[in-house]
């Protein structure tokens, strides 16, 4: 059978090593020009491909082509594959196919990654055999031909679940929807809730959806469809039978009347956002049976994530957080949300049609100045020049952490949260997050 692999990223490169080792003629074929890393391997493992072009001819002809989530499906080649009926799927179901380990998969428009890893050092910690993929790391296809696992913690992002067609997760967690990547979705919300649902598409009574039930889109989206498999909400306002919930500063993780309760403050990760992270991974541990005391010690001892509420240094007693990884409103508003004193907030970058009115009552409270960091801040001005005095535009993250540190005070906060992508003046989050720290520790 012929498996042509569109894009030679991560999940491609690892989709078309575990094609050729089941027996697939393989071809890999990318528009762009493709790393010297994964060209060797490609070499080494004797697959044919090709760069900087498509060669139409050879792609059509392909059994089934897996598509790299990065290719939006409006690319005149990919409605020609699904004109001519062939199977146009993503690397997590042609994985999944040669598997038979039990997944947990956890998607969301916010706190995926936090909540994958967390989830993954529980299960860990706990005894399980269990693989990190998905988003995060080796791709899900490279595991499962080197090192296949029982188990697997998979962060899907909407694009990948779009191109399962019998993947089915035996646990299922979304934490949150909110609009993004409208562009892919003909900018229907509706569309993109769909992709995000169809985390649940191929489930049976048998297995378990955690979500957050606080969430308006999820509760809806619920009522007019119907789920086979067993819903298990966290909820931070109400008390909930099977599921989690906060009471006080309390969570509790129920299943059948097997109760585990721990105090928020023993949670190592910080916001009303990690609650919620924290008890959708208590609730898959829970439901995976580990010890409770393991299940509470590693929510207590984990680390936590770069680039994500990422405490980095306090200088002169203000607390320097990085939370680069915000490229959205609804990611910073939970940021602005857990600081716990007045902050001086660094913002910007590129726009993705961002609606800030959400914000609002969390900057009057708490933003005592803000740092537009972005080569178009007019947006961010207009927004917010009723709310903050003091708005001040920097060209570079060592100007406006520079900046920051004149302003800030004892024991306040400086917090890179842009709600924004990176695009203008970086690389990726990661690497604005990185000069973030950089510039701190130089102070
Ligand atoms: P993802 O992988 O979905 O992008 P991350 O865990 O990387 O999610 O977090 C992305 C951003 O969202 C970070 O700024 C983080 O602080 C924030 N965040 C994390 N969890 C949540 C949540 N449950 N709800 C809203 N925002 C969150």
């Amino acid at each position: 059978k012929k498996l042509v692999v569109l894009g030679a990223g991560e999940s491609g490169v690892g989709t078309a090593i575990l094609g050729k080792k089941k027996g697939f003629e393989v071809f890999v074929s990318d528009k762009g020009t493709i790393t010297d890393h994964y060209k060797n391997v490609l070499i080494n493992f004797e697959i044919e491909w090709e760069e900087q072009k498509h060669t139409e001819d050879k792609i059509l002809n392909a059994d089934v082509v897996m598509k790299s989530p990065g290719i939006p499906d409006k690319v005149e080649l990919v409605k020609k594959l699904y004109r001519n009926g062939i199977p146009v799927i993503s690397e997590i179901e042609f994985a999944s196919e040669f598997t038979s380990a039990k997944v947990v998969g956890i998607t969301g428009s916010n706190g995926k990654t936090t909540t994958t890893m967390l989830t993954h050092h529980v299960l860990k910690n706990g005894g399980i055999d269990v693989n990190m993929a998905g988003n995060i790391g080796d791709s899900f296809a490279k595991q499962v031909v080197e090192n296949d696992t029982p188990y697997y913690v998979l962060e899907l992002s909407s694009f990948q679940l779009d191109g399962i067609v019998k993947f089915a997760p035996h646990i299922a967690v979304l934490t949150n929807i909110t609009p993004d990547h409208l562009d892919r979705y003909e900018y229907k919300f509706e569309n993109y809730i769909a992709s995000k649902f169809r985390i649940t598409l191929n489930q049976t009574e048998r297995d378990y959806f955690i979500y957050d039930g606080d969430d308006e889109i999820i509760k809806k989206y619920i009522e007019e469809h119907p789920i086979r498999s067993r819903l298990l909400p966290f909820s931070l306002t109400r008390k909930v039978e099977n599921g989690a919930y906060l009471e006080g500063e309390k969570i509790t993780i129920t299943i059948d009347n097997n109760e585990l309760t721990m105090p928020t403050k023993d949670l190592a990760l910080k916001g009303n956002h990690n609650v919620k992270n924290a008890m959708a991974a208590a609730t898959v541990s829970q439901l995976l049976k580990i010890r409770k005391t393991t299940i509470r010690e590693c929510l207590e001892n984990f680390h936590g994530v770069e680039h994500r509420l990422e405490n980095v240094l306090k200088i002169n007693n203000v607390q320097y957080v990085n939370d680069s990884k915000a490229t959205n409103v609804n990611a910073t508003f939970y940021a602005l949300d857990a600081m716990k004193s007045a902050t001086v907030w660094i913002v910007g970058g590129v726009d993705k049609g961002n609606d800030y009115t959400e914000l609002y009552p969390l900057v009057n409270e708490k933003v005592k100045a803000i740092i537009c960091l972005g080569v178009d801040n007019s947006k961010i001005i207009n927004a917010f020049g009723n709310c903050v005095d003091n708005i001040v535009e920097t060209q570079s993250m060592k100007e406006a952490v520079n900046m920051a540190y004149k302003i800030a005070e004892r024991n306040e906060n400086v917090l890179l949260s842009p709600a924004c992508a990176s695009f203008d003046l970086f690389k990726n989050y990661e690497e604005r997050g990185r000069q973030f720290k950089e510039a701190v520790r130089e102070l």
